[in-house]
């Protein structure tokens, strides 16, 4: 308090608080009304009408924002000094007006220009908004209204939930201007100048009829408010002040009261206790602590799902506070997303986000990082080359992962549903991060044949393996139910061997970086050759079919000429029991999912065409001793060639691809109907 009162004397300058007329009333030039934009408008008005129950938050809302404010001020003037114009002491003022039903949140922050004030305030430029507010009305999603406007955070606009009127006046630091926006809420805003009598913000809500059946509380009443502050505000690292009112009276020696000495006295409160989170030893602060400034940073409106409280002592000493969320955020996958852990140094907010703290595969973890080793004025540039940003960055590594391990290990259900929400973003590691790829290759979960309804682990689907198998398989498609009745995986449904589905894209790129798991190597049964069993029955299927192979010489050699150009090779296999044929990829060959994908990111041109498959036939499918038979009687016969071009067709559409030459195989299906009659 004392530190106040001198930074208000040093400057000859008030902090906020000490003159009511901060925005005085002098002569206003006119404002100028404006609309909100479709979206805005749409989701205020899902705020103001929305379920949420617990309206109390616009208090954290508004006190998160003028704690940024003050946060990017000081950033801002760590290169221009004078920003701060000699008034340094930052702080947030609440004061109440019980009479005009009013309750004002003021910072001396960095504050808003008119511009800043039309594109913060005017919109919500948070990308994704058209596409929530679509989700909400189209109603679709099984999430509550509640849990989709908080992951998405419109912290300004839920003062609308409490408020008939808000009143903003903002003046930007280094400026001369203040700028007043008002709006009631109903699809219109005012914006005009003002007068304020430095830097800074002051919000002004005018307040809705107490209604406690609806949450409505009297936001006027000293300890209504700071109860709210304790809440959900405690650690914000700025004072959070209000005026208190008492009535004194003075003692005499005896202790008894002097008559006539009663008074009132009013004084400035401070609501917080400023204790950063992360200073604190992790078991003095409850959940509830820790959810709450989850909150703060992150923007989100849910309880994260779990916490870590990290403390590395050595050669370089910092402490680091890290969730994980409960829900990614909608904008996750998008490509302009922003991530990044924010940097401390010595409990001072250097860094919003700092995305060399976490490699990108960790995007999803939120938190703060708070050294005493860097120096106070460390710049985008110097972060990525830091050594001390480079150790910490592995140590965090490995400990956010490690907290991984142990979190499937111990709670199944918990674990997967991470994985539902970030699974996509953390199998990026696995080609990303070769240092720790032991460590993500046992946190991955994929779909598999075992269970239509559970994801597995490799560490899973190894315990279940039959004897005898000595691979983890797997099969990569568009969706399960194109996988699953896939001709490549007759022979493993017929000996019950599990086949991992990748079927999300990204599935095959991480399954490529891994070779082995537990000493299993892992093979596609789409490519190369195929021999399941033991040792003596593979050896027995061995020299079977290549005898067989040996028989159909003449024929497979017809049939390979004839669709040269789509395959380079025709050959005989154990892969099938009931279709007749499929098409197969060489050892080192892309799968056609891999194919299409990189196909629509870098254009077939750039990967020189595409690749030809290998035709596998059934052996023991009577079609091929039929061929067999028109081809011995007469090599010339056209039929033969029709056939091949129908197993062609056959075998494209069996594991889900499309047709080369759609018409022509229209054509023989349309002769063939035909001739069966
Ligand atoms: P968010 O905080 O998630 O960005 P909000 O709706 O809470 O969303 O705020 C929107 C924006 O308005 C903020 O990002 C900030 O740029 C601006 N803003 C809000 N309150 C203040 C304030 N007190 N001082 C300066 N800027 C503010
Ligand atoms: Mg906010």
């Amino acid at each position: 308090m004392a530190q106040k009162t001198d930074a208000g004397k040093k400057t000859k300058k008030a902090t906020p608080s000490a003159k009511k007329t901060t925005t005085s009333a002098k002569k206003k030039p006119r404002a100028r009304s404006y609309q909100f934009k479709a979206e805005t408008r749409q989701l205020l008005d899902i705020v103001i009408h929305s379920l949420y129950t617990n309206k109390e938050i616009f208090l954290r809302e508004l006190i998160s924002n003028a704690s940024d404010a003050c946060d990017r001020l000081r950033f801002e003037a760590l290169t221009d000094p004078s920003l701060m114009d000699g008034a340094e002491t930052l702080e947030i003022r609440l004061e109440a007006d019980p009479d005009a039903r009013t309750l004002t949140i003021e910072d001396n922050g960095v504050g808003m220009s008119r511009e800043e004030v039309m594109a913060n305030i005017g919109t919500i430029a948070k990308s994704g908004t058209r596409e929530l507010v679509q989700k909400i009305e189209e109603g679709e999603s099984s999430e509550s209204l509640e849990q989709l406007i908080g992951q998405f955070g419109v912290g300004f606009y839920s003062s609308f939930m409490v408020a008939d009127r808000v009143t903003l006046v903002s003046r930007r630091a280094g400026e001369e201007k203040a700028t007043r926006w008002e709006s009631t809420g109903d699809g219109r805003y005012t914006l005009g100048e003002d007068h304020r009598f430095m830097r800074g913000t002051t919000i002004t809500l005018h307040l809705k009829e107490v209604d406690s059946d609806n949450g409505i509380e009297d936001y006027t009443d000293f300890f209504t408010v700071q109860g709210i502050v304790k809440r959900h505000s405690d650690f914000v690292g700025y004072p959070i002040l209000m005026k208190h009112q008492r009535e004194e009276t003075e003692r005499d020696d005896e202790g008894k009261e002097i008559e006539g000495s009663a008074k009132t006295v009013i004084e400035d409160k401070t609501l917080n206790s400023m204790k950063p989170s992360w200073t604190r030893p992790a078991g003095d602060v409850t959940d509830e602590e820790y959810a709450e400034f989850y909150k703060h940073i992150s923007h989100d409106w849910n309880e994260p799902l779990d916490t870590l409280s990290l403390r590395a002592e050595g050669r370089i000493e910092y402490r680091a506070l890290l969730f994980l969320p409960g829900k990614a955020p909608h904008d996750m996958y998008f490509r302009d997303q922003k991530f990044g852990l924010q940097l401390y140094v010595k409990r001072v907010l250097v860094m919003e986000r700092c995305e060399d703290l976490l490699p990108p595969y960790l995007r999803f973890v939120k938190g703060v990082v708070d050294s005493d080793d860097l120096p106070i004025n460390i710049s985008r540039e110097m972060v990525q080359q830091d050594r001390i940003i480079g150790q910490m960055r592995k140590w965090l590594t490995r400990k956010v992962l490690d907290h991984l391990a142990k979190i499937e290990a111990d709670d199944k259900e918990k674990y997967l549903k991470l994985w539902n929400e970030f699974g996509r973003v953390l199998k990026e590691g696995v080609g990303f991060d070769f240092e720790n790829k032991d460590r993500i290759v046992p946190l991955l979960y994929f779909q598999s044949s075992a269970d239509p309804e559970k994801l597995t682990s490799l560490a899973d689907y190894v315990q279940r393996m039959k004897e005898g198998q000595e691979e983890i398989y797997y099969l990569s498609g568009d969706n399960r139910a194109a996988v699953e009745s896939s001709p490549h995986l007759e022979a493993f449904k017929e000996k019950e061997y599990e086949v991992l589905y990748l079927v999300d894209p990204v599935d095959e790129f991480a399954v490529q970086g891994i070779t082995e798991f537990q000493e299993k190597k892992l093979k596609s049964v789409g490519k190369g050759t195929v021999e399941l069993g033991t040792e003596e029955e593979k050896k027995q299927a061995e020299k079977e079919l290549e005898e067989k192979q040996e028989s159909y010489k003449d024929l497979l050699e017809y049939l390979q000429k004839a669709l040269d150009e789509h395959v380079k090779e025709v050959r005989l296999s154990n892969r099938l029991t009931t279709s007749p044929v499929c098409l197969v990829g060489g050892e080192f060959d892309m799968s056609p999912q891999m194919e299409r994908i990189l196909q629509q990111t870098e254009g077939l041109g750039a990967m020189g065409g595409p690749q030809k498959r290998i035709m596998e036939l059934n052996p023991k499918h009577d079609v091929l001793a039929r061929l067999q038979e028109k081809f011995a009687a007469d090599q010339k016969d056209p039929v033969l060639d029709d056939y091949a071009h129908l197993l062609l067709g056959y075998a494209f559409l069996a594991e889900g691809s499309e047709l080369p030459e759609p018409g022509r195989f229209n054509k023989l299906v349309g002769e063939l109907m035909v001739k069966g009659l």
